[in-house]
Order: C-alpha cells, then sequence, then structure tokens
C-alpha cells in the first residue's frame, strides 16, 4: 500500500506517519526530513534547498522528484507513507510515472484537515530532536524534561521555518501549490478521505486507520 498524507504545515502528518508506520510496518517518507538530513550533512543537495527551506518556499520540483526517485529505488516493495509530497501537481504526476516504472501506484490519499490558527499554534510550540527527529511540542506534547528528548537525551530545537514570520508564507505556500492536489487527486484512481485533525492524536490516528481501511 502506498499512502500519500496531504495537509497544511503543523497538521500533523509526521505525527500520524510515524505512527502508522508502526501500526503497520510501512515505511515513512518525509521529503523535510530527507532534506534537513541532506543540510545536516552538508551534501550539495542540502546547500541547494536551504534558501528555499529557510525563506519557507518549495525546494524546486526537480530537486524534489530526484530525491525521491533515489529514495523509493532504495525501498523495495513494503508500504510507504509520503509525508510532505507530493506538494505540487508536477511532483503527483513524477510520482504516478515513478510508480509505475516500478509497477507500483497511490493506493490511498489521506487529507488531514485544521484550521490556520490551530496550525500557527503548532507550529510555534513545535520542538524537534536533532539527533533521532522525535517531535514535541511545548503547548501539546511536552517532554518530561524542559528541552531534552525524551527518547534519546538528545538536545530539542525550535526548527528556522517555524518562526512566524515563515509560518505564514509556509501556509500561503500550501494554499497557492499544494491544495489543488486535493482536486488532482479527486480525478485519479486512488480513494481520497478527509479526516479532521483538530483531535487528539490518538483520535486522529483512529480516523486515519479507518480511513485507509474504508
Ligand atoms: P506536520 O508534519 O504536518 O508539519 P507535525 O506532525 O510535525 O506536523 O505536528 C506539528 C506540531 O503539532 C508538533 O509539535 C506536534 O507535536 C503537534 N501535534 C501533532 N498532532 C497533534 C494533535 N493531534 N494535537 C496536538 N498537537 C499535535
Ligand atoms: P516539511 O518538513 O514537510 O514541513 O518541509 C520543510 C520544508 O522543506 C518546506 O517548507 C520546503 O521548503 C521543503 N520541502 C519539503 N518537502 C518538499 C516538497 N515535496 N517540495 C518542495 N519543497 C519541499
Amino acid at each position: 500500500m502506498i499512502v500519500v498524507l496531504l495537509g497544511p504545515p503543523g497538521v500533523g502528518k509526521g505525527t500520524q506517519g510515524v505512527l502508522l508506520c508502526e501500526a503497520r510496518g510501512f515505511t515513512h517518507l518525509s521529503t523535510g526530513d530527507l532534506l534537513r538530513k541532506a543540510r545536516r550533512e552538508g551534501t550539495p543537495l542540502g546547500r541547494e534547498a536551504q534558501g528555499y527551506m529557510d525563506r519557507g518556499e518549495l525546494v524546486p520540483d526537480s530537486v524534489i522528484i530526484g530525491m525521491v526517485r533515489e529514495a523509493l529505488a532504495e525501498l523495495g516493495d513494503g508500504g510507504v507513507v509520503f509525508d510532505g509530497f507530493p506538494r505540487t501537481v508536477a511532483q503527483a504526476e513524477a510520482l504516478d510515472d515513478v510508480l509505475d516504472e516500478l509497477g507500483r501506484s497511490v493506493g490511498r490519499v489521506v487529507v488531514l484537515h485544521a484550521d490556520d490558527e490551530v496550525l500557527v499554534k503548532r507550529l510555534s510550540g513545535r520542538r524537534s530532536c536533532p539527533d533521532c527527529g522525535a517531535v514535541y511540542n511545548v503547548h501539546f506534547n511536552a517532554p518530561a524534561t524542559e528541552g531534552r528528548c525524551d527518547r534519546c537525551e538528545g538536545t530539542l530545537t525550535q526548527r528556522r521555518d517555524d518562526h512566524p514570520e515563515t509560518v505564514r508564507t509556509r501556509l500561503d505556500v500550501y494554499r497557492a501549490q499544494t491544495e489543488p492536489l486535493v482536486a488532482f487527486y479527486e480525478d485519479h484512481p486512488a480513494p481520497v478521505a478527509t479526516v479532521e485533525a483538530d483531535r487528539p492524536v490518538d483520535e486522529v490516528q483512529a480516523g486515519l486507520l479507518a480511513a485507509l481501511d474504508g
């Protein structure tokens, strides 16, 4: 099963993607995580992406599609949850082409929904562990010790693009470039479901699992 999680920044795609992979044994493929790793490692890809990411803009399609093609080639036949990809119609079309070459196709699309004020509050409170990738929230899901990762004791950081000015740009970019994908997928053979994400994490997860099984 190949699942695409669609939805604005802060809606919970990463949080739900990790849980879904634990529940179903799928692989979580987050293009944002891949780009942040490339930045940390100082690769040419990471250096090319960093300006776009810090401004809250999309990294060019050609860069992202090449990165996803490589990641998919390494994955084999197991289930995949895409988080933060595709983000443009060109990326969605390229995903179909790449999957077609591999004899696979998108199986389900789930759109997570929450209002902008919820997204802004979640993003302002998000803290991440640069060592293991765990995600926390100072308002909703605080670590046991402030500033320390519960899993690996790493020092939690705030993503640069979670500062308020950049959050506004990212929400605008989502509306202009990514939201049109909902209509794209409504015309696509993969079934599309919408799950209300302004609820506790376990309730959203239950809604997501029901959408996948429905
Ligand atoms: P996305 O990957 O869509 O940008 P994340 O999964 O990183 O979103 O979640 C954004 C922030 O909101 C994180 O700090 C996360 O801990 C928090 N969060 C995620 N889901 C919920 C929820 N259902 N209720 C409250 N906070 C949540
Ligand atoms: P995310 O972790 O999904 O919030 O992504 C963080 C940033 O990485 C985005 O604001 C973009 O700059 C970049 N990015 C991640 N995924 C993509 C994508 N599919 N297309 C273009 N840019 C992306």
